[in-house]
């Protein structure tokens, strides 16, 4: 298939006008011009490498905890209308036989490859290996130590399956971390009490990442500064980012810009169930939630309950609050970064001759008009 007339976005420059041609589900050429080829005519849109996103909990009616291999595949449906084509399944504090459990609906799910729309790349656990100080609404009574005997009763379903941990590095002396990058999962500092200078020796042993910057841990102060500033001071660490417009501050997002620069940041939703219904009254596990608009909070105390953007709309917060933003930086953020954090950019997260064909078509409004997984077409927005 050829797609032409398109503004394409590479890692280094924006091709003004370009085509691409997709075979056997990966990228066989790029080219300035247009051609007399026939092929998809996308009339000046822009041409993105799909969106990756590392943190989300569903949506859709889809929470994942609570989910079976049926309604996984439901969320992968869903997700591709959002520019997605890859991303983390997320989930919160539970039981270890509830984590079990969940693993196997999950390693069903997994194993229909045929099931899968937008390319689920494994499990995230955030939780239950996290600060009581900093737990947010996770429940206190399961709150674990992060120990190896722990984590090999995560693997034991499939090794294979959990690809990110966030955990509070201060409950372990660095044996835990070790385990990790032995086994090929992502350590992630997230819902932690640590100090900045504490966690110096948690980023030597390994730990790059951070999980949705400011949310859930100590924060940037002048004589106490926590794991905020440090991940804003480390150049190597990779800084999730709720980019809403709610869960952090715009004037935020132009902070963390310009310390962290579009290398240093990943964009993630940490969407719940509610994400892509309409406003109304649902359930999150055992809560009663409200959403409206983008906002999901309790029904009862109006506290914040998880996010409910889509994944193009803080794509769009953020090219409206950095406002010299260029779009082959902005890919950094939405699939470059995470793509070579997660060992996955030799087949995707950028526009290269030889990989996958994952992309993404906006208009001039930044909205989602098509999305393509493994060079196929697997959603296009209704004329309107
Ligand atoms: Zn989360």
């Amino acid at each position: 298939m050829i797609v032409k007339n398109g503004k394409i976005v590479l890692e280094d420059k924006v091709i003004e006008q370009g085509w691409i041609k997709i075979e056997d589900s990966k990228i066989v050429q790029i080219e300035a011009g247009t051609t007399d080829l026939p092929g998809l005519d996308v009339e000046g849109k822009w041409i993105l490498p799909g969106f990756i996103d590392c943190h989300v909990h569903g949506g859709y009616g889809v929470d994942f905890e609570f989910g079976d291999a049926k309604r996984f595949e439901h969320f992968s449906k869903n997700i591709v209308q959002e520019g997605v084509t890859t991303y983390v399944q997320a989930s919160v504090t539970n039981s270890t036989a509830n984590n079990l459990k969940y693993l196997t609906e999950f390693q069903n799910f997994m194993q229909q490859k045929d099931s899968q729309v937008g390319k689920c790349l494994g499990a995230h656990f955030e939780g239950p290996f996290i600060s009581p100080d900093k737990k947010g609404a996770h429940e206190l009574s399961l709150l674990q130590k992060p120990t190896i005997a722990e984590l090999q009763k995560l693997m034991e379903v499939n090794p294979q399956l959990v690809k990110i941990i966030t955990y509070a590095p201060e409950l372990q002396n660095g044996e835990f971390t070790e385990s990790l990058l032995a086994n090929q999962i992502l350590p992630s500092a997230g819902h932690s009490n640590i100090l900045f200078k504490d966690f110096e020796m948690h980023h030597k042993q390994g730990i790059k990442h951070l999980t949705h910057l400011y949310n859930g841990m100590s924060g940037i102060s002048q004589r106490d500064p926590g794991l905020a500033a440090a991940g804003l001071y480390y150049d190597d660490v990779l800084c999730e980012l709720i980019t809403d417009g709610i869960h952090v501050d715009v004037e935020t997002i132009k902070l963390t810009y310009k310390i962290k620069g579009y290398q240093g940041i990943c964009i993630i939703t940490d969407a719940v169930n509610a994400k892509g219904l309409p406003d109304g009254n649902y359930k999150l596990g055992n809560l009663n939630v409200t959403k409206t608009g983008i906002k999901v909070f309790l029904s009862d105390s109006g506290t914040l309950a998880g996010a409910g953007a889509t994944y193009d709309h803080n794509v769009r917060v953020m090219l409206k609050t950095i406002s010299n933003l260029k779009m082959n930086e902005l890919i950094y953020m939405t699939s470059i970064n995470i793509a070579k954090q997660l060992g996955i950019f030799e087949q995707t997260g950028s526009i290269t001759v030889g990989k996958k064909a994952d992309l993404v078509i906006l208009d001039k409004n930044f909205e989602v008009v098509k999305t393509f997984v493994d060079g196929d077409i697997k959603f296009e927005r209704e004329k309107k």
